[in-house]
This record gives structure tokens, C-alpha cells and sequence, in this order.
């Protein structure tokens, strides 16, 4: 037998739920990573909009390093001051008058539902329990936000689907006017930019109709921007593009904490009202390592000067989009999304291309069944643009799609 027969498959233990191509990343410096043979690749997912401010970003490192050296866990029983310093500046430059630090984007979820069902039942009306959501919408993998989500896909083999959850499609307006006038509603849940569901924003129009509709009837708002959230499209919350409206409560994660772990459920004193001591919890939500990470992260992305930039060089991105789009027209359908969530909705599978745009040095994501997603680092130059639009523009010449 050839040695190679006996060559353990190095992911043999790890629980198949993922299917990564074989390339292992041991470096990143800025918009690039590198392989361990050597090869770069221009970084244009992010870690599917996570890595902000780019890999190692000397902010961020120092952050890190210095807090490591000092303080990583005494739990949620004591103070941890850079959660203080952290949720001030959140309060300071957004809706929110309370945050709870979470690790992922699925706890901040979580949070999102408990806070909205306990708001009501301190209310009074303990039947409002309904969740209202919408076809495409993806909160992540916890039972609570497989069920919020409702893509059967996700739900499959984990029991029955949870109560409390309402799914209507995307743009039934009928239909969602009949969900918010029930009695038993709590809250409309809702991505302003969809992100797995195929890089779809929400009209501005629509994201204003949803807010006239939840004080029509007592409904608490919530946004989930835990993707396209923390200047991802230009603004620090997506919801922002449309004027005056605001949600009671706001779920963010990935680009917040640039790469290290973390999360944060925003919500208005209003909400954060009922939820008193033992009514909610982390062992591990807003340590201070977290913290210092996140601290430094939003000094840099809540600057103004730096959202101008991101959405200067995400124009810069959509025209470039728009061109591969008219000169391939009979692969792709159009641009979707905004800002740096963005992608290219193609008329077949984007999986071969996604391949072909790796081979070529160019990291993608998909999205929905047809969309080749874009999420690259918030610091990308026009020269990174340039780059990444001459690689899509290659590997859709090469493509074939099946
Ligand atoms: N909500 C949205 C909109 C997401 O895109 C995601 C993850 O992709 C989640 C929630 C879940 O976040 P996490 O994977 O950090 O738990």
C-alpha cells in the first residue's frame, strides 16, 4: 500500500459541518493572506465581514498585546472597565442607551429576543411573544435563531420549529400589515442589508414603513447589523441611510470587535427596563480582551472621516461591479447589496467562480443560491479595488457556468 493510504486526513476529528478549500492561511497583513507555501491572496471577505480595519492592524494588535500582558477573565461577577468605557462610547454615538457584550453574533440575537418577549411581558401583555421576520433572513445557528431565520434548510433534524417565530416573504406588504396587528406581536425582526440571503438591502423606504408600522402597534423594532453593520456600508449602521429611523433595539458582531470575538445587543432604556440582574447572562461577554479590541475598533470606524472613506471607495467598487456586469452580462445579472457588502447576483451557481477567483488570488464569498459576495476589509484602496475587479473580470472570461 502507497504511504499515502496511510496519510491521516488532517480534519478527520474536527465535526464535518464546514466543507473549507485546501488552502491554509498563516499570515495577514492588512488586505492580504498568505498560505503557508507562500502564495497571497487579495482578502476580499474578511472573514465574511469581520477583519474591518484589514489583519493585523497595529491598533488592534497593541490592544491586544498590552491587555493580554495585564487582565483576560475575571467573569461578569466583578466590573470590567472596558466594558464601561466601551458601552459609553456605543451610547454616545448611536440610538442606544443600554449595550449587553455578547461573544458572537447568535448571543446578541438571543439577547435581541429575550429583551423584546421580557419588554411586553413587564408590560403586562405576556402573549406578545411573536417574532415577525422575513424570507432570507439569517441570525445565525442557536435553536432561537435557526427559528427567527426560518430557512427550512437550517431547521431540518433539530425537532420541532420553536412558537413565537412569524416568516412572511420579502415585500408581501399585506401580509406583514396582518402580523404586525396581531395581538400575540412583539417585535419585527429585521437585516437592513440581508447578508446570506443574498446580499439584499432593504429599501430605506421600506426600513421607515417598519418603524410607522411597530409604533402603529406597539412593536419594538429590531436590526440585526451583526453583518452589515459597524460601517460596512459607509454609515455606522446601514439603518442610517434611511433618515429618522430608529430601532429599539440593535444586534451587532463580526466588524465590532475587527477579528477577535465578540458581539453587543444595543437597546433603549425602554427595553433594558425588565432586564434586571438574572434575567440574562455571559461567562465570557465583554472580557477585557474583548474589550480592548473593541474599544480600539470603535475609536477607529466611528470616526466620520473614516465612514466618508468607505463609502468614497465603495463607489469606487460599484462602478467597477457595474462594468464586469454590462461586459458579462450573459453570466451576471447585476450588482447587489451596498457599500462593502456588496456582490455580483450571477444567472448560475457562483460556487465554480468563487473557485476560480481563489485560484487567481482573489478571496470571495457566495451568498443566497446565486450570489458571488463581496465583504472586503473596510480599508481597501482604490488600488485594491482595481485589483480585485481585474481578477473577477479573468475568472468570469473563464467561467462556465453549469
Ligand atoms: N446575524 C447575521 C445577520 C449574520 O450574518 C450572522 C452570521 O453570519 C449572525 C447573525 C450570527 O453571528 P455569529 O456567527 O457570530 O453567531
Amino acid at each position: 500500500m502507497s504511504d499515502d493510504l496511510h496519510t491521516p486526513d488532517p480534519r478527520q476529528h474536527i465535526l464535518p459541518v464546514y466543507r473549507p478549500p485546501e488552502e491554509v492561511f498563516v499570515e495577514g497583513q492588512g488586505v492580504y493572506l498568505y498560505t503557508d507555501d507562500g502564495r497571497r491572496y487579495l482578502d476580499f471577505i474578511a472573514g465574511i465581514a469581520v477583519t474591518a480595519l484589514g489583519h493585523a492592524h497595529p491598533a488592534l494588535v497593541d490592544a491586544l498585546r498590552d491587555q493580554a500582558g495585564k487582565l483576560w477573565h475575571t467573569s461578569n461577577m466583578f466590573r470590567v472597565e472596558g466594558q464601561e468605557q466601551l458601552a459609553d462610547k456605543i451610547c454616545r454615538d448611536t440610538f442606544a442607551d443600554r449595550v449587553f457584550f455578547t461573544n458572537s453574533g447568535t448571543e446578541a440575537v438571543e439577547c435581541a429576543i429575550k429583551t423584546a418577549r421580557k419588554y411586553h411581558w413587564a408590560k403586562g401583555n405576556p402573549e406578545r411573544t411573536g417574532i415577525i421576520t422575513f424570507t432570507g433572513a439569517f441570525h445565525g445557528r442557536s435553536m432561537a435563531a435557526i427559528n427567527a431565520g426560518g430557512n427550512p434548510k437550517y431547521l431540518e433534524g433539530f425537532g420541532p420549529p420553536l412558537p413565537g417565530f412569524v416568516h412572511l416573504e420579502w415585500g408581501d406588504h399585506d401580509a406583514l400589515k396582518a402580523a404586525a396587528a396581531d395581538p400575540t406581536a412583539a417585535a419585527i425582526f429585521v437585516e437592513p442589508v440581508q447578508g446570506e440571503g443574498g446580499v439584499r438591502a432593504m429599501p430605506e423606504h421600506c426600513l421607515k414603513g417598519l418603524r410607522e408600522l411597530c409604533d402603529a402597534h406597539g412593536l419594538l423594532l429590531i436590526f440585526d447589523e451583526v453583518q452589515c453593520g459597524i460601517g460596512r456600508t459607509g454609515k455606522l449602521w446601514a439603518y442610517q441611510w434611511a433618515d429618522g429611523v430608529e430601532p429599539d433595539i440593535l444586534c451587532a458582531a463580526k466588524g465590532i470587535g475587527g477579528g477577535f470575538p465578540f458581539g453587543a445587543c444595543l437597546m433603549t432604556e425602554a427595553c433594558a427596563g425588565p432586564m434586571q440582574p438574572g434575567s440574562h447572562g455571559s461567562t465570557y461577554g465583554g472580557n477585557p480582551l474583548a474589550m480592548a479590541v473593541g474599544n480600539a475598533v470603535w475609536d477607529i470606524i466611528s470616526d466620520e472621516a473614516f465612514l466618508a472613506e468607505v463609502r468614497r471607495v465603495a463607489g469606487t467598487l460599484a462602478q467597477g461591479l457595474k462594468s464586469l456586469a454590462d461586459t458579462h452580462s450573459d453570466k451576471v445579472e447585476g450588482v447587489t447589496g451596498k457599500g462593502l457588502l456588496t456582490g455580483l447576483k450571477l444567472k448560475a451557481d457562483p460556487k465554480n467562480l468563487q473557485g476560480l477567483c481563489r485560484e487567481e488570488g482573489l478571496l470571495t464569498g457566495v451568498a443566497g443560491n446565486n450570489v458571488l459576495r463581496l465583504a472586503p476589509p473596510l480599508i481597501i484602496t482604490e488600488a485594491d479595488v482595481r485589483e480585485a475587479v481585474g481578477t473577477l473580470d479573468n475568472a468570469l472570461a473563464m467561467w462556465q457556468p453549469g
